[in-house]
């Protein structure tokens, strides 16, 4: 099966996504962080698509910053930090470049490595999505973190990949459903961004809309 573009989800949605289903489904169904998180992600892209200087040789090596990449099988768009192309035999060919280059995403990440798998399951997204594109198998990329400022190497094995497929299936299920999950109270609700709006303590069953209609009507 593929989705048409006008269908496609935001591949960074993986990683709200596998921190709590909720959490997505209210940035990405409810929007409620419509002015602040889809437009400065639009404007990055924009600027991306704009930036000339994109792309920087090394040797054997080139490195690639803000490529715009998609999965129609995945339904899903999104735009690489970094992809690096390293001169290798198993590689693909480039236009304006001799040789071979197999394709290395790398994903920079302010923080420290998280305790679960979201980073992983982005990064392993954007492979894929440049495999389908550029005809080829990536084995791995990799993650840099602020704290400590080292790589860590990420490989893209069938357990990590089938989980990609499951979570990106479950986010257009929802979707098209326009259906939010309800709360799950976890420990990582004490460390939500949306926790404000999702008031996990609160309300286990009603969505934002419907809270916040109830609360404006109590307030006339
Ligand atoms: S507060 Fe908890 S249930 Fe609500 S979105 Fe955040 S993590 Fe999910």
């Amino acid at each position: 099966m593929e989705y048409d573009e006008n269908d496609f989800l935001m591949l960074s949605g993986i990683q709200h996504y596998a921190f709590c289903p909720r959490q997505w489904a209210l940035i990405h169904i409810e929007q409620q962080w419509e002015e602040n998180y889809f437009t400065i992600d639009g404007m990055i892209m924009h600027e991306n698509a704009h930036n000339q200087e994109k792309t920087e040789k090394r040797k054997n090596l080139l490195i690639t910053r803000g490529m715009p990449i998609f999965s129609r099988t995945l339904g899903i768009r999104g735009v690489c930090d970094v992809v690096e192309f390293h001169r290798n035999e198993q590689g693909v060919t480039l236009q304006n470049y001799a040789g071979l280059y197999l394709p290395v995403p790398v994903e920079y990440k302010r923080g420290k490595p998280k305790t679960h798998d979201a980073d992983e399951l982005q990064l392993c997204a954007q492979a894929m999505c440049l495999e389908e594109m550029l005809l080829c198998e990536i084995p791995k990329g990799y993650l840099y973190y602020g704290e400590p400022k080292k790589r860590q190497e990420v490989m893209f094995d069938e357990e990590l990949r089938q989980k990609v497929i499951a979570s990106f299936t479950k986010m257009h299920e929802l979707f098209d459903k326009q259906y939010t999950p309800r709360v799950k109270q976890t420990k990582a609700c004490r460390s939500c961004s949306m926790a404000d709006v999702c008031l996990p303590g609160l309300n286990k069953t009603v969505s934002v809309e419907r809270y916040l209609e109830k609360a404006m009507k109590e307030g006339e």
